[in-house]
This record gives C-alpha cells, sequence and structure tokens, in this order.
C-alpha cells in the first residue's frame, strides 16, 4: 500500500530518531504541509499521496515511531483529533464512513491515516478483495478452530498490556 509521503531515501532517519524525520520537519515548519487542524499535541494535514480527495494524516507532534509507543495522553489526543477530522470529512465530502489505520513503517513517525470512503472506491473495492482472502485459505480457516482460539485468547489476556 502507498500512500504515506515520500521521504527521500538518503534521509531516513534511524529508529527512535526525529533527526531527518520529515513529520518532524513538518510539526517544527521546516517543511511545508497542508494543514487541516493542529493543537498542543497533534497534527492533522492532507497525505501529498492522496488515495481520494480529503485523505488526511494525524500525527502526534512528538517522534514516536508505532502507534502503540504513544503515552496514554498522546493516543487520547491522537484519536481525539482523528475523530474530529473524521467528522469534518463526513460533512464536507459526504462519504459513507472515514477508513482509519496506523503505519510507521515508510516513515518511522506514527501516522493515522484517515481516507473518506465511498462504497465500491479503490479501497472500498481492495478491502472486500482482502476480507475474501482472510476467508477463505484453509490455513486461515484452521485459526478458526475453538482450541486455537481459546488458546490464543488466553495467551493475550495473560500477556501484560502496560
Ligand atoms: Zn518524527
Amino acid at each position: 500500500m502507498g500512500g504515506d509521503a515520500t521521504l527521500p531515501q538518503e534521509s531516513t532517519p534511524a529508529k527512535g530518531s526525529g533527526d531527518g524525520c520529515v513529520f518532524c520537519k513538518i510539526v517544527s515548519g521546516a517543511a511545508p504541509a497542508y494543514k487541516v487542524y493542529e493543537d498542543e499535541t497533534t497534527l492533522c494535514f492532507l497525505d501529498i499521496h492522496p488515495y481520494t480527495k480529503g485523505h488526511c494524516l494525524v500525527i502526534p507532534k512528538r517522534h514516536v515511531t508505532w502507534w502503540h509507543e504513544m503515552t496514554e495522553e498522546e493516543t487520547a489526543s491522537v484519536f481525539k483529533t482523528a475523530r474530529m477530522c473524521a467528522r469534518k470529512m463526513v460533512k464536507a465530502f459526504g462519504c459513507d464512513f472515514v477508513f482509519l489505520y496506523a503505519r510507521g513503517r515508510r516513515i518511522p513517525h506514527t501516522h493515522i491515516f484517515l481516507i473518506p470512503t465511498h462504497k465500491d472506491d479503490v479501497l472500498d473495492r481492495f478491502f472486500h478483495a482482502l476480507e475474501k482472502f482472510q476467508e477463505s485459505p484453509s490455513e486461515l480457516a484452521r485459526l478458526k478452530d475453538a482450541n486455537d482460539m481459546v488458546q490464543a485468547m488466553e495467551i493475550l489476556r495473560e500477556t501484560p498490556g502496560e
């Protein structure tokens, strides 16, 4: 999947570092962005490679690689901003709903994708295909075995989340 802002290979920052990070540059004002919303801890701006009109990214202002590494306060702020900007999208573009997912792989600074989605658009069809794939192969079907499900549940329950 594409969609991240493009970061030149030579300036890719080391994991955990904000040095050279294009999103940190946007936060500091050193790089331009089509800013949609900003508050003390979060920023929402247009993805420069949009899947659809109004496709945005929401980021914490602090350099954090993965969304699950954010503090509780950052998590709350980022999702509050995401929710507010998604509501803007529904009003502005009349989309059915706003698709949301989190990345950090291409640009190692947590970013939440917010993509206005309409029935049968590219993203809608892509995820329909993915859902078909998820439901059909026998390897995946085996995961639905009741014993495996109970085992997975117990492992997750017993693993600390902090
Ligand atoms: Zn950064």
